[in-house]
């Protein structure tokens, strides 16, 4: 029993020795991947529940690994933020995405763009300034922004949190909570922070239409959005009968799978010109 117990903790020591190599591999990788051009933006369309129009488009980031392929943000994002290296990235998807959106403006297509900002680039020195002057740039207004933020952001307790987001908010750029209702916290904050729009979780998205509480929960949020002013967005609509329950719900938008996956620009154009024909 000793020995197993032996080898049973030699192969967990090995398992954590991989998983070690595997996570600094992965740092060095994403340190260079910026200069070797492995990131893109992806774009999915968000959709008015009333009329059915693109109203706007999220943003969100793609690497592609030259041996791994595909990897997906939720297993780099949290590497970005520890090393830091979210600042300089995500100030490429800022000034990537607001560059398509520029473009597509010219084309004729009134989009609004959404992109996801961490926390960490507070600390690491994102401006509202800077964030206006690269919309200016391109022509653009702070009113074609929505920047998306999740709800630990506004949990932190350091007062500078309040400004930081005031700064966005006074010039015309709005804010999204993103991923509502997963946090755990106080919904005091709804008030104290200059929030136009709310996200609702997918994961409460997926269980509408099934028993459950996820019914009444969704009813619950859009009765509070309502009652602050809000504008209520329903992430992960997968079904036909998920978007009708989110319609009689009374969402504004809705974004999921149902209509689009995130596409890369040139794909999203084309999705664009045949949905509007339906
Ligand atoms: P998120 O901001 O909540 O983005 C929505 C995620 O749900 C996206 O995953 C999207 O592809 C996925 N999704 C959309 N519709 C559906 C659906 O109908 N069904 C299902 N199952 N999934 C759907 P993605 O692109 O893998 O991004 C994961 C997360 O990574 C994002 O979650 C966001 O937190 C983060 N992320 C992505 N891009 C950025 C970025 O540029 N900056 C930062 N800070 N975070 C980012
Ligand atoms: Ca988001
Ligand atoms: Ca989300
Ligand atoms: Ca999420």
């Amino acid at each position: 029993a000793k020995q197993a117990g032996r080898n049973c903790l030699r192969f967990f020591t090995q398992r954590l020795q991989r998983e070690a190599d595997y996570l600094m591999q992965l740092e060095q990788d994403l340190r260079l991947a910026l200069a070797a051009g492995q990131f893109s933006v992806h774009y999915q369309p968000q959709i008015s529940s009333h009329t059915g129009r693109v109203e706007g488009v999220e943003a969100l980031l793609r690497w592609q690994h030259p041996q791994r392929g595909w990897i997906s943000p939720v297993d780099f994002i949290g590497l970005a933020e520890d090393t830091g290296l979210i600042g300089e990235l995500g100030w490429w998807v800022l000034e990537q995405s607001v560059r398509d959106l520029a473009r597509w403006r010219q084309q004729g297509h009134a989009l609004r763009l959404a992109v996801n900002v961490s926390g960490r680039q507070k600390q690491l020195g994102l401006q509202a300034a800077s964030v206006l002057a690269l919309l200016a740039r391109h022509g653009l207004e702070a009113s074609d922004l929505v920047i998306e933020i999740t709800e630990s952001l506004l949990m932190e307790r350091d007062d500078d949190t309040q400004a930081w987001l005031e700064a966005f908010t006074t010039q015309g750029i709005r804010l999204a909570i993103d991923d509502f209702g997963t946090g755990y916290s106080s919904l005091s904050y709804l008030k104290r922070f200059p929030i136009s729009v709310l996200k609702i979780d997918r994961e409460f998205i997926r269980d509408l239409g099934e028993a459950g509480e996820a019914q009444s929960l969704v009813e619950a949020i859009v009765a509070l959005g309502r009652s602050l002013g809000l504008k209520l967005v329903a992430e992960g609509v997968e079904t036909a009968t998920q978007l009708s329950r989110v319609q009689a719900l009374g969402c504004d938008q809705v974004q999921g799978y149902y209509y689009a996956r995130p596409l890369p620009a040139d794909e999203l154009l084309f999705w664009m010109t045949r949905h509007q024909q339906d």
